[in-house]
């Protein structure tokens, strides 16, 4: 960590665009073309390098045949870009070991399971920091046996940072699972895109939950839906692994709902970890679970 130096504000805002290899005003600028401010590095002290140090050289045919272009170009684009930079620069003000310390690697003790919605943004509604949480959203934050994506997710987590908890967060005015519960009121048809497809089990739970007064409320299926996820996982062979694994020291499944409403993730009370485990109780490693 000996040159967790951040550069000053005039070299990182001079940064844009600046081709890579050049040196300015000391700073050696060695990154992505073009233009990721943080890889800016400190030459006088080459102990650590950025993990955007090789430069990206645009090779690439376009089917369209259209000559690329530069995110910049982008108003939209390039406001993120300028959010970013001012992001980082707050970070290297308030703590220059933050980001020396996260390359190097990643210990989450957390994988969250949500859905993509932009309003449930978990590093964010949690007050968590970046390399806190692991994370997985899809649509209605949904577990299948045979998504290869989030199965590969849930190895990664379990398997090579051993976490010790993982949540699936369903949310208040789910457009995922307000489709769902919209299809379930059609006559049913095979599913034909990857939308029907992917959500076809959440529609036949919500066509479960029909009663004689009619279809359930979106919030009742929303929590179900959560009830749902975590039981599928449980079911799962990865989940089975892990706890063969780990015994008692295995990972526990949580079911939660986010209330956009106020801000409040809420417990669904259905926590279960492997057999034998106990909350807080001390592992053998002197961590709690
Ligand atoms: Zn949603």
């Amino acid at each position: 960590m000996a040159n967790a130096i951040a550069p000053p504000e005039e070299v990182l805002m001079g940064a844009w665009n600046r081709p890579r290899g050049e040196v300015l005003e000391g700073w050696h600028v060695d990154l992505e073309l073009p233009v990721v401010h943080a890889a800016l590095l400190n030459t006088s002290q080459p102990a650590w390098s950025h993990p955007s140090a090789t430069a990206y050289i645009p090779t690439l045919t376009f089917p369209s045949e259209m000559p690329a272009q530069s995110s910049l170009d982008y108003p939209e684009m390039k406001e993120l870009f300028s959010r970013n930079l001012s992001w980082s620069r707050a970070m290297w003000k308030k703590d220059p070991e933050f980001f020396p310390m996260h390359y190097p690697g990643q210990r989450p003790e957390f994988l969250w399971i949500g859905c993509s919605d932009a309003r449930v943004p978990e590093t964010t509604i949690m007050g968590c920091q970046p390399g806190e949480i692991f994370v997985h959203r899809n649509v209605a934050n949904t577990y299948h046996p045979h998504d290869d994506s989030i199965n590969s997710v849930m190895m990664i987590a379990l398997f090579n940072f051993k976490v010790k908890h993982i949540v699936v967060t369903g949310h208040t005015n789910c457009v995922g699972c307000n489709q769902a519960l919209n299809v379930s009121k059609l006559p049913a048809v095979p599913a034909s895109t990857s939308l029907q497809r992917f959500l076809a089990p959440t529609a036949t739970l919500a066509r479960s939950l029909w009663t004689e007064d009619g279809p359930p409320t979106l919030d009742l299926l929303v929590e179900e839906n959560v009830v749902q996820q975590v039981k599928n996982l449980l079911a799962s062979d990865i989940i089975a692994e892990d706890w063969r694994r780990r015994g008692v020291d295995g990972v526990t499944i949580h079911g939660w709902v986010y209330h956009l409403e106020d801000g409040t993730i809420r417990d669904l009370n259905i926590s279960q970890g492997p057999p034998g485990s106990v909350p807080g109780k001390k592992t053998k490693n002197g961590d709690f679970f």
